[in-house]
């Protein structure tokens, strides 16, 4: 955040940016209150957004309470992250159809549609990021996805408040954004300050009356910024992870764990980095189409593990080691970064309050090592 970037917009003229956004051609998405969560959905009016209210998360817990504050962007964050407006939960791939010489496949693409997403969150950008690198930058580019991210516009919110469970700060996303946003706000009692991370983010500025923000206003955006990276609870020993967690595959943690995990998904599906998917082929009766469907999948799952005639993952206790593996360790040698931003969705949505905070540190603890070599746990 610089003097020279960054732009000062009253809270009381946020609707000056929905103008320019819609001007521009988006759909504006963002935060809305609907069965006591915050969804996204679209945003015809400022007060669409969840004025006033803020969100209570902790393990297995999720509460949403009035401030009767005129605070805009008060709550963190809902079980949705980017992922869904970037990887569709369900999307037909392809459409088969018996010809006279055979069968014609024709591939679907969905209709672009610009969509401004306003109000993620710095953990959820760096989520997108990881997202892109597994769609966009291996060596297959997966076309449905490319057209929803190419028209994604995104407003990032840095955060001032934590979550009991959110460690962002310990993951290096948050909570201030880096990068991979087109507009990054941070809201100060009735400011918004504004700054642009993209030449599509300065085209919107420059259709704003706002005035450049004081060394004063941003030195009390970083301090309260600061104030709630160290407010979180850290994920401890970040620097040993990778092969630490490697070390701990016979830990008598996992037993623990798997007793206590009833292998429903939540985690898998509410992670914003999460990719597993399969894939369904449906024939019509007549014999005559078929269509191929792609939809989100788990590694919690019996079926996701079933391969060859042969499940690899049969108990709970596999599938819980094998996610937590994959993101804190194995993610790094596939994809040179971490499958985890911080994010603290898969503590809040898992029914039995599983925290991997807690799951990290106790796989960290060495006794648990002895005690299972002791016990010649497999
Ligand atoms: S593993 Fe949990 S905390 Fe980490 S990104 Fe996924 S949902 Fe968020
Ligand atoms: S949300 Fe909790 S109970 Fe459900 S699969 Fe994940 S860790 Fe297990």
């Amino acid at each position: 955040m610089s003097v020279e970037g960054c732009r000062v917009l009253p809270s009381a003229d946020c609707h000056l940016l929905l103008d320019a956004l819609q001007a521009k051609g988006y759909c504006v998405i963002g935060p809305t209150l609907r069965d006591e969560a915050v969804v996204w959905d679209t945003i015809t009016r400022v007060s669409d957004l969840p004025i006033g209210w803020r969100d209570r998360q902790e393990p297995g817990r999720y509460r949403l309470e009035r401030t009767g504050t005129g605070e805009i962007f008060g709550v963190v964050h809902g079980p949705q992250s980017l992922k869904p407006f970037a990887f569709a939960p369900r999307e037909s791939l392809l459409q088969i159809e018996r010809t006279s010489n055979g069968w014609s496949i024709h591939p679907l693409f969905p209709k672009p549609e610009k969509i401004a997403l306003l109000g993620a969150r710095p953990c959820d950008v760096a989520g997108l990021a990881i997202q892109d690198q597994i769609f966009l930058r291996g060596p297959y580019r997966d076309p449905p996805y490319a057209s929803r991210r190419e028209n994604l516009f995104v407003i990032v919110v840095n955060c001032t408040r934590a979550l009991s469970t959110c460690f962002c700060s310990s993951m290096k996303t948050g909570p201030r954004a880096q990068t991979g946003f087109d507009l990054a706000l941070t809201e100060l009692d009735d400011v918004l300050l504004i700054e642009a991370g993209s030449e599509a983010g300065k085209a919107i500025l420059t259709a704003l009356p706002m005035s450049p923000a004081s060394e004063a206003l941003l030195a009390k955006a970083s301090k309260r910024i600061d104030a709630c990276a160290e407010s979180q609870t850290r994920l401890q020993e970040q620097e040993v992870l990778p092969q630490a967690l490697y070390d701990a595959h016979d830990h008598q943690r996992w037993d623990e764990v798997a007793s206590r995990c009833l292998a429903c998904t939540n985690c898998t599906m509410v992670c914003p980095t999460c990719f597993c998917h399969t894939v369904e082929d449906r024939p019509a009766l007549d014999g005559q189409h078929g269509e191929r469907t792609r939809l989100w999948d788990s590694c919690f799952t019996h079926e996701h593990g079933y391969i060859h005639g042969k499940n690899i993952r049969p108990t709970i206790k596999d599938r819980y080691r094998m996610w937590l593996t994959h993101k804190f360790a194995a993610w790094h040698d596939q994809f040179g970064m971490s499958g985890c931003v911080g994010c603290g969705r898969c503590i809040t949505w898992c029914p039995v309050g599983i925290d991997v905070r807690e799951e990290v540190a106790a796989l960290l603890a060495s006794d648990g090592h002895s005690a299972a070599r002791r016990s010649g746990s497999p």
